[in-house]
């Protein structure tokens, strides 16, 4: 099998795909309220030129593979670009990330499609409280969501919650509880100072600290995955795992093993860097997109500099990136 490292000899064996920007959410730390420009037809990779994309990253070392956005189930033809990518030979894991509100209408599709799990994003699990933060969502649809994904077998099932304070730290217990009688995994994730938080993020950040001097009876496990960012604990009994994901109180750059590719054809070798290398030029003008690939990881920077007291947030908003 073939591997790639970049010049700090990091492994990298993920690829990260946003297949839209667009979203039926307007979530305020991600999403600008009054929504987005929508873009022409021929500005955004197409679904052929995605697969192009993800089988030469597999044919040179990429087996791991998340599809995300925007909100990746609003795309059109987003099952066919499943079946396809899990055929690949190379890719052993294919995950999605989604806000859960359309999951209970595809998550049987997306199984019988070749999709191995899901993670499912959920900061609150009060009603009025999620639509205030996702400004138009209604939680019924992503618990529904959820107990579809359950029932298709796209297990384990993640759940990432990102901690803002004054607005969600009163449910890290409850959140927690989850994990106790279902097989789903709640990973808390730190608020990063990104797009349209990028101004704000600081006066609502808590460390995922916090949440071990909350939830009591926390145990560390060992993780399955040494790349996963998160660090995972138990609580005595549960059938699910609690996650903490740090990006801002302990940056996981060393292990980071991942590139990714945007809706509008960029690939960006760090989630927190403006280099962007222009893949859609490169399909389109029938370059070398081996290159392309090889170039964005020798471009893969040490380490973000989020913690950095004059870092400036990047221009891009995460529904334009992909979480
Ligand atoms: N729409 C899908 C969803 O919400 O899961 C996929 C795209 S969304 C951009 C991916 C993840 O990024 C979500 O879990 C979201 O909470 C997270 N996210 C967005 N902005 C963030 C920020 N400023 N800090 C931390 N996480 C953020
Ligand atoms: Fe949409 Fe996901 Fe961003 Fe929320 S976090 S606005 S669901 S892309």
């Amino acid at each position: 099998m073939k591997t790639m490292k970049d010049t700090l000899g990091r492994n990298i064996n993920y690829l990260r795909i946003s297949v839209t920007d667009r979203c039926n959410l307007r979530c305020m730390y991600c999403m600008p309220e009054e929504g987005i420009c929508k873009k022409e037809h021929e500005d955004i990779l197409s679904l052929e030129e995605i697969y192009e994309v993800v089988k030469t990253c597999s044919e040179l070392g990429i087996s791991k593979v998340r599809i995300t956005g925007g909100e990746p189930l609003v795309r059109k033809g987003l099952i066919g670009l499943v079946q396809d990518i899990s055929k690949l030979q190379g890719i052993n894991e294919l995950a999605l990330t989604t806000n859960g509100v359309l999951l209970s209408k595809y998550a049987y599709e997306l199984k019988a499609a070749g999709l191995d799990r899901v993670n499912i994003s959920l900061d609150t699990m009060n009603e009025e409280k999620y639509s205030y933060i996702t400004r138009e969502g209604s939680l019924n649809n992503v618990m529904s969501g959820i107990a579809a994904a359950e029932a298709a077998g796209l297990q384990p099932i993640k759940l990432n919650t990102v901690l803002i304070g004054g607005f969600n730290d009163d449910e890290i217990e409850s959140f927690a509880n989850l994990t106790l009688d279902r097989r789903i995994d709640v990973r808390f994730i730190e608020l990063m100072p990104i797009g349209q938080a990028g101004h704000w993020s600081k006066k609502h950040f808590i460390s995922n600290t916090e949440i071990l001097n909350r939830v009591k009876g926390l145990q560390p496990i060992q993780s399955d995955d040494p790349s996963s960012p998160a660090k995972y604990y138990m609580l005595p009994g549960a059938k699910g795992k609690v996650g903490l994901i740090n990006p801002i109180s302990h940056a996981f750059c060393g292990s980071c093993n991942r590139i990714r590719l945007t809706a509008d054809g960029k690939f960006k070798p760090c989630l927190h860097t403006e280099t962007e290398i222009d893949v859609k030029e490169v399909l389109r003008s029938g370059a070398s997109l081996k290159e392309a690939i090889k170039e964005t990881i020798l471009q893969k920077p040490e380490q973000h500099n989020l913690n950095c007291q004059h870092n400036k947030p990047i221009a891009r908003d995460m529904y334009r990136i992909g979480g």
